[in-house]
């Protein structure tokens, strides 16, 4: 079977052959004005001398939390400028992250998958080449492919380039003990983006995919100075921008270890970074208005995970670990120009993925998850996946996601049902429905097995050398890379079936 999602999504899927009757007609009609055979089958194309496809832009705002914009209701003023600009898009109120942290979702965003299709993320490795990738397909079908990326991952090392005409990618050099961030700033990457915009001019005949990945909310957060009116005025703490003190949020309940006030300053340099990179999304869209011209511009906004602040019964900070929605829960925000609204129904990155590929007129793979946007409707169902060293298909934190209901595999195995808009544990009002969700889990971990029979034939490291490691160390991932070289068990058995993953249910929902 290649398509895990044709099972439970068959039903839904939207009709997209004509009637047989109509075909035949058009068949006859085609065969007596040509004199060339046709299969009838097949659809014309315009020509390329007609290409009126729009530019693509696609922005992924690391550790972006959807419940943190006042365009979902948030009461700080986060991010005005782009609650504006959304309000002449489409906006989706329930979009889900495929993980908890970069790779998986990244992976999911650039493939339509879901991240169990893709095993294991060992942080250290570069992107696998041998599944399908989105900036690739996109160059392949005739756009020339631009990125601009802060995220270390994104660069050069991991194979972040692949697929990419100009590649802009901004790092720091190392993690020190001190104030770093605003070397990975926006401010800075869209001066890069804008040169490489310019020089050489781009080709006119041609549409442009764009890929900005822009990493203010993510930790160390350290916004300026005007922009932490949010931080308590007279706090004086170790959190204060520094890379090093974000050290101290590792690990369980870490309120334990805060002191009074330190809760409360995080947030609001959070909320300050998300406020900075909302001027500098502004800047982004008065750049790609002068730059990429002479057709529609298609612009997708996302995030890859949210960010935790202590919720949840382990009282974790920061992303990697949990799934809940303060995680899960990520904005999109689709804009063309044309259409605006708000979307309920549940939707995920998979589906960015095989909706600009459409937009794009590009053939899809035959294997992957996503449907497009506009066929968003209740029903669909959506996994995320922890997908790091120490977890398979059938262990590890792992949820599934469908309308109002989470379906959660915690890291002993056991599962939990729970309502995504109050956080109420259901798991024993609605017993069938939790099983059904497991058995959905199940089905993708099968898939996953069919889709990489050996999901460690295409690793292979990273090229950076040797502060690698303090650098996934400053963005948090430090106890991962160390849990990577304690072993390679991490092949997933997916003929074993999952423990008893809750009690018999007593009644029925
Ligand atoms: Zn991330």
């Amino acid at each position: 079977m290649k398509d895990p999602g044709a099972t439970m999504c068959a039903d839904i899927m939207p009709a997209m052959r004509m009637p047989s009757s109509i075909a035949a007609v058009l068949v006859a009609l085609i065969a007596a004005c040509s004199p060339a055979p046709s299969d009838g089958d097949s659809e014309e194309r315009a020509p390329a001398s007609a290409d009126r496809r729009p530019h693509i832009v696609l922005i992924v705002c690391d550790t972006l939390r959807a419940d943190h914009l006042d365009l979902h209701g948030y009461a700080r003023s986060t991010a005005p400028l782009l609650r504006g600009w959304a309000s002449t898009g489409m906006v989706y109120d329930e979009a889900t992250a495929p993980s908890n942290w970069t790779r998986p979702s990244i992976q999911s965003l650039f493939t339509g998958r879901h991240p169990i299709a893709d095993q294991i993320f060992h942080p250290g490795d570069r992107w696998r080449t041998d599944v399908h990738w989105l900036p690739e397909l996109l160059q392949e079908a005739g756009y020339e492919t631009v990125a601009a990326t802060a995220n270390l991952f994104l660069g050069a090392d991991f194979g972040g380039s692949r697929g990419f005409d100009r590649h802009v990618h901004t790092e720091f050099d190392r993690a020190q003990p001190g104030h770093w961030k605003h070397l990975i700033a926006a401010e800075g990457l869209l001066t890069d983006l804008e040169g490489a915009l310019t020089a050489p001019p781009l080709d006119d005949d041609r549409p442009v995919f764009l890929y900005v990945h822009l990493m203010e909310p993510h930790i160390p957060y350290d916004p300026p100075a005007e922009y932490r009116s949010w931080c308590p005025p007279d706090y004086d703490g170790p959190f204060d921008g520094r890379g090093a003190a974000f050290g101290a949020l590792k690990g369980d309940n870490v309120d334990e270890r805060l002191a009074a006030g330190d809760r409360e300053q995080l947030i609001g340099l959070y909320d300050g970074e998300i406020r900075r990179m909302d001027d500098q999304l502004q800047r982004l869209r008065k750049m790609v208005a002068k730059h990429l011209g002479g057709r529609d511009v298609l612009t997708v906004l996302t995030a890859d995970h949210g960010e935790a602040f202590g919720e949840g019964p382990s009282n974790r900070y920061t992303h990697g670990w949990g799934m809940g929605p303060e995680l899960l829960h990520v904005p999109l925000v689709v804009h063309d120009g044309r259409e605006h609204g708000r979307v309920s129904a549940r939707v995920g990155l998979v589906d960015i993925f095989t909706t600009l590929m459409e937009t794009a007129d590009a053939e899809l793979p035959d294997d992957i998850d996503g449907l497009p946007l506009r066929d968003a409707q209740r029903g669909r169902e959506y996994v995320s996946y922890k997908a790091l060293p120490g977890a398979t298909a059938l262990s590890g934190q792992l949820a599934v996601l469908r309308d109002d209901l989470r379906a959660e595999r915690h890291d002993d195995g056991t599962w939990g049902l729970f309502r995504t808009d109050t956080g109420e544990d259901v798991t024993e009002v609605y017993p069938r429905v939790l099983r059904d969700m497991i058995r959905s889990s199940t089905r993708w971990a099968r898939a996953s097995r069919e889709r990489l029979p050996d999901p460690e034939a295409g690793r292979e490291s990273n090229s950076a050398g040797g502060d690698l490691f303090e650098k996934l160390k400053a963005l948090g991932y430090a106890d991962e890379v160390t849990d990577e070289s304690a072993g390679d068990e991490q092949g997933d058995d997916v003929d074993t079936e999952p423990k008893p993953e809750q009690p018999e249910p007593g009644h029925d929902g």
